[in-house]
């Protein structure tokens, strides 16, 4: 374990497990409806997370494209983000899976959520590896939800605290002795 780290909360093997079993759900689910959907990863946080997951999916010509989006200084509402990197597919009529590494508040999907309908998505669900339903701050919700986590900082596998500890292989609480 990283010395940095207090406690592991979800395994390198917990991980590649769910990655399986969401990537059952998914293609049995799309499969039913006929759909092919495009992923959405957001940067940089989900690229792990898309990976290990697009693997498990198994339908043809799946596609995946990926946007960064940043809120603007001391914005609240939940328009207000900014797209730092835009998508390269046009969306129209397109079903979206957006694929996130955690949701907390929820106000970046949110908004994020309406502006993928406003670029003439067809349909948006969301799966996330982890959720935070303690943080909640919207009503946004995933669809496919890895594993569901109390209310602390948490970095690995995609996740940083000022850019670091992105590349370790599992989901660990940051000691609070280095952010307090
Ligand atoms: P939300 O709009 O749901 O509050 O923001 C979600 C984003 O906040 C995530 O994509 C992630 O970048 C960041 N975030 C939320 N909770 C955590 C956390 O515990 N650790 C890290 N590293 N980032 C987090």
């Amino acid at each position: 374990m990283h010395k940095d780290v207090q406690e592991v909360l979800v395994s390198e093997e917990m991980i590649l497990k769910k990655c399986k079993e969401l990537g059952k759900q998914i293609t049995e689910d799309y499969s039913k409806k006929g759909e092919n959907p495009l992923l959405v990863a957001l940067l940089k946080g989900s690229i792990p997370f898309l990976s290990d997951l697009m693997k498990e999916i198994d339908i043809d010509n799946l596609k995946f494209d990926v946007m960064a989006v940043s809120s603007y200084d001391g914005a609240k509402s939940l328009g207000d983000i900014k797209i730092n990197l835009d998508l390269a597919y046009s969306l129209k009529g397109v079903s979206v899976l957006l694929v996130e590494d955690i949701v907390d508040t929820g106000v970046t999907l949110a908004a994020v959520k309406n502006m993928l309908y406003n670029k003439g998505a067809k349909d948006v669900k969301i799966v996330t590896l982890l959720d935070k339903p303690g943080g909640r701050k919207s009503d946004v919700y995933a669809e496919y939800i890895g594993f569901s986590i109390k209310n602390e900082f948490v970095i690995g596998y995609g996740l940083d605290y000022n850019q670091s500890y992105r590349n370790l292989p599992y989901v660990g609480v940051l000691k609070k002795s280095l952010y307090e």
